[in-house]
């Protein structure tokens, strides 16, 4: 038995068996038959089991997707049924007397370079249709299983190399009771992601897929960062124990789910959540989020083969501002880029996509997506405390532009009679130390700011917070890191204007006495973070901490500050 350790990536203890979201391994022998009738048989069953599958995932997608997205499956299916694939493959089967695998792949493969050396896009996306249906079937004969997290109907773990944000986003809570991943960070979207969905993650493990076999009995312990294989009857009894504490210690923080967060000494801080949907309103109310500190709009533009609509962007923002009510929503416009993908925009492939063409960078080139969510935006604004922040921004003149773009688009809507809020605070994120170290002319200009410490801390650090090799070097408690914070705030401050933090060093249980102490006015974290991080703030004194200041900003290194909090705070 092989136990790993991870990053303890979202609460929660998950005891449920393997299923592995890897590609398969579709390799064979070709091999010479004498019963030819048997092998088409074998071809027949894969191909009906594959038309089961697609038929389902296809209806799954329609649910959740939309019939849009759908449809790419109708074309799968189509495929499948197509007698100018499927005869010759059975002619193949009969006339060389090789097994079915052989004759699949040598058809296929005939297909698909026949496909793709056409002029016309049409015909060349088939090739990949074909390449696609080709490896389901494939699998279906090795009997491999062909993952999808779609098709999952039964309690399991999922294990993947990594989850893709729009993989996580389908995955179906009900039966995917945890995950654990080779790679990624706790600020990697799929951990965030996993956060929103409360479902209990792991994610870095390194091995995992290779350790993991199909249907192995699996523990992911999301506290502390541990999967364990194929558990012994000693180790399920202690994990169903811990299990069982969790819950019990989810209902001590509960008691104080409509409590306003207050400190020892009196001081009121904001407890905000982190959404990436609509739906994940409901999990902040459970929470008791005093607010929404950061929409990551981006989901509403994933998942889909096409940008979504003004309308259907009204239609999310005005359901999270009504179902929130009085209390602030900070929106963010579209931060696609880094490790989120737009397929249909079709944007050349960069060396260092976290460096490169996105979030605002990409808004202010391409402003007629950016003026669409802009609009969508001010319409919503009306239903309820809307703020608007930008993320990315390097540079005054950025943030100026876009601003400047949010009041053309007002005007626009208020002379076509629509009616606009007055009161929407303009805010930046602020993530590039550039903007961290000048935040004093900032903060001039802007409402407020929301630190984003997962970039904040990969650009200060430059350590990819994709790359679980130099995950060392996210280090949130690095002197440097703080006094960027410091900075921010006094800046704020200054100036009259309010600080918050929606990076994830704001639900951290070291970072947050450091955050109070040097005044920080709003923490915005998963859902899941704000009651444990009420608990812990209402015994800390404020005072006391901000006393620590100057100490802390002239500690040497991360673990000089992390020892230091440790033993003020009796962590
Ligand atoms: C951040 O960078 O800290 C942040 C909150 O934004 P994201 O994680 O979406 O990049
Ligand atoms: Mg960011």
């Amino acid at each position: 038995m092989n136990n790993l350790s991870g990053i303890a990536a979202s609460n929660g203890i998950a005891i449920a068996k393997a299923y592995i979201l890897a590609a398969p391994d579709l390799s064979f022998e070709k091999k010479k038959v004498e019963n030819t009738a048997t092998e088409i048989e074998r071809l027949n069953k894969a191909l009906e089991i594959s038309k089961q599958e697609l038929e389902k995932i296809k209806e799954n997608a329609r649910k959740s997707l939309g019939d849009e997205h759908a449809e790419i499956f109708s074309a799968h299916l189509l495929v499948l049924s197509d007698p100018e694939l499927i005869n010759p493959i059975q002619d193949k089967i009969k006339t060389d007397q090789v097994n079915a695998e052989a004759a699949l792949e040598d058809v296929a493969n005939m297909f698909i370079d026949m496909f793709k050396a056409m002029e016309n896009e049409y015909m060349r996306e088939r090739a990949a249709d074909i390449q696609d249906v080709t490896k389901r079937v494939m699998a279906h004969l090795l009997d491999v299983t062909f993952p999808d997290p779609a098709l999952i109907d039964e309690e399991v773990v999922v294990i993947a190399e990594d989850l893709t944000p729009s993989d996580t986003a389908q995955l179906n809570k009900q039966f995917v009771k945890g995950f654990t991943t080779n790679i990624g960070g706790r600020t990697s979207h799929s951990a965030i992601m996993a956060r929103s969905l409360e479902i209990p993650a792991v994610v870095g493990t390194k091995t995992v897929t290779e350790e993991v076999k199909k249907d192995d009995m699996l523990i992911v312990d999301g506290i502390d960062g541990k999967v364990i294989i194929n558990p012994s009857e000693e180790e399920l009894a202690t994990y169903k124990q811990k299990q069982e504490d969790f819950a019990k210690q989810k209902e001590v923080w509960a008691q104080l789910k409509d409590e306003p967060t207050i400190s020892a000494d009196g001081t009121h801080v904001e407890l905000v959540a982190n959404i990436g949907t609509p739906e994940d309103v409901v999990g902040v109310l459970n929470n008791g989020g005093e607010g929404v500190g950061l929409y990551r709009t981006e989901f509403l533009y994933m998942g889909k083969s096409e940008l979504p609509t003004e309308d259907e962007q009204f239609e999310a923002y005005k359901s999270v501002l009504e179902q929130m009510g009085e209390k602030p929503v900070v929106v963010r416009t579209l931060d696609i880029g880094g490790d989120k993908e737009l397929s249909y925009l079709k944007l050349p492939e960069e060396m260092n996509p976290f460096l490169g063409f996105r979030a605002i960078r990409l808004c202010l080139e391409r402003d007629d997506i950016f003026r669409t969510q802009l609009r969508a935006l001010l319409r919503a604004s009306t239903y309820g405390n809307l703020k608007i922040m930008f993320p990315m921004i390097a540079t005054l003149d950025e943030f100026r532009q876009a601003k400047a773009l949010l009041l053309e688009e007002k005007d626009n809507l208020k002379n076509e009679g629509v009616s606009v809020s007055d009161d929407i605070e303009i805010g930046i994120m602020v993530e590039i130390p550039s903007t961290a170290v000048i935040a004093r002319q900032f903060a001039k200009e802007v409402d407020f700011f929301s630190i984003g410490t997962n970039d904040l801390i990969q650009y200060t650090m430059a350590a990819d917070r994709m790359n679980e090799r130099v995950s060392y070097l996210y280090q949130p408690y690095h002197p440097a890191i703080l006094s960027l914070v410091n900075n921010v705030i006094e800046a704020a401050h200054a100036e009259g204007k309010w600080a918050g933090m929606c990076g994830e060093m704001a639900g951290d249980s070291i970072a947050i006495p450091i955050l109070l102490g040097l005044g920080l006015d709003e923490f915005s974290m998963s859902a899941t973070s704000i009651l444990p991080a009420r608990t812990q703030i209402k015994d800390l004194s404020k005072d006391e901490l901000a006393s620590y200041k100057d100490q802390l900003l002239a500690m040497s290194t991360a673990d000089e500050v992390e020892a230091f909090i440790r033993e003020k705070t009796n962590q």
